[in-house]
């Protein structure tokens, strides 16, 4: 499934059209159009009536601390969530921007609880009870982003999220990740706002890893973006993360820093967001120059392209233009996201081999590629 129409939409900026993205949120990423729509035929009122006066009231043109940020949801959440309709329709909608985007393989996440309405406490949003349980919002998020896949050629895969502030549904994310490991979704994260003190240790957040551990789920965490290099060691030793969200602050810990580096530790970079929420200051060096100068494993992302009126080629624009990133570079970020996607090996392999004959490497330099072959899992372009 995947791979057909992504690749024909050439970003005008990266010149790459074949990318991968790690880090972009569902509930960041919803169409202003789509939330009048629902806003309208549920009667939920919304700050706004037209889409560029909505666009003007959720979207960011400067930097805003990260709880300021966080509130923006409040306005548009209330619209989309309860509604299967809804839910099922912004996942689907969701492929199809990323396939606009040139994307080839992007891993979407989103909590389950946040936008259910039932079994769910403390209710979000403060809807009315209705009858859409996390377990239902999975199953539709999933329905919407497989026939994406089908119609729009994009490989999507999902991680579900907890949330600092609720580390009492942690262990249902983390059983609902293990339910619907084999359709679309691929591992867990840890959202929201990393500032509260001692989050990432609440118990229901750690046991959530754990029992992601003991079951072969996938892990990320948010860390470092406006928390300390702290919290990423937090994510690193105590929750056992894969990946890191943001990790900006990471290089302020160099013992910590160079340790990451030795383990090949993958950062999920937003660079416009890193910009808006305030978590980099532009007076400073981006961390992601750090990562770019010392080879670093990392990837370049979204993260709340509604919030920030962005795509992903304002990204790739920001560090092109103001940092003199390279297509050079570009390319190997991207070999470096697949290769720590939370795809299995054998799919793993086969993007990798896309991307290659994409990025015109030869296949010498593709261990994946020829490993592939000599496994026999020709992948289709070869015939
Ligand atoms: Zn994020």
């Amino acid at each position: 499934m995947g791979y057909t129409q992504g690749a024909n939409q050439k970003s005008q900026v990266s010149g790459l059209g074949w990318q991968v993205e790690l880090h972009v949120h569902l509930d960041g990423s919803i169409k202003p159009e789509t939330i009048l729509y629902y806003g309208r035929k549920r009667g939920v009122p919304l700050p706004a009536d037209t889409v560029e006066e909505l666009k003007n009231i959720i979207g960011m043109d400067k930097p805003l601390n990260l709880p300021g940020f966080l509130a923006k949801f409040n306005y548009y959440m209330p619209a989309i969530a309860g509604c299967r309709e809804a839910i099922k329709r912004i996942a689907y909608e969701f492929v199809e921007m990323k396939a606009k985007e040139g994307v080839v393989y992007v891993e979407v996440r989103y909590s389950p609880h946040l936008l259910a309405n039932y079994k769910v406490e403390p209710m979000p949003w403060n809807q009315p009870k209705g009858d859409i349980t996390p377990d239902e919002v999975v199953y539709l998020v999933n329905q919407g982003l497989q026939e994406g896949e089908r119609d729009f050629g994009v490989k999507v895969r999902s991680i579900l999220c907890c949330m600092r502030h609720q580390p009492s549904w942690s262990p249902e994310v983390a059983e609902l990740c293990k339910k619907y490991q084999h359709q679309t979704v691929v591992g867990i994260d840890l959202a929201g706002d990393e500032t509260i003190e001692g989050s990432s240790l609440f118990s229901g957040h750690v046991k959530a890893y754990e029992e992601a551990v003991k079951n072969g789920i996938h892990r990320t965490v948010h860390a470092g973006e406006a928390g300390t290099a702290e919290r990423v060691k937090e994510a690193v030793d105590n929750l056992k993360t894969e990946r890191v969200g943001h990790g900006y602050h990471t290089v302020e810990d160099e013992a910590l820093y160079k340790r990451l580096l030795e383990n090949n530790m993958h950062f999920e970079v937003c660079p416009w967001s890193s910009y808006l929420t305030g978590s980099w200051k532009p007076d400073t060096e981006h961390a992601v120059v750090r990562f770019k100068r010392d080879q670093a494993n990392y990837s370049l992302n979204t993260d709340d392209p509604l919030i920030f009126k962005s795509t992903l080629d304002t990204d790739y624009q920001m560090t092109k233009q103001k940092m003199g990133f390279t297509e050079e570079e570009f390319k190997r970020l991207n070999i470096n996201a697949a290769k720590s996607s939370f795809l299995p090996e054998d799919e793993k392999r086969e993007l990798l081999a896309l991307l290659y004959k994409a990025y015109g490497m030869p296949p010498v330099a593709s261990g994946g590629m020829l490993l592939s072959v000599l496994l026999g899992h020709r992948p289709a372009w070869l015939v």
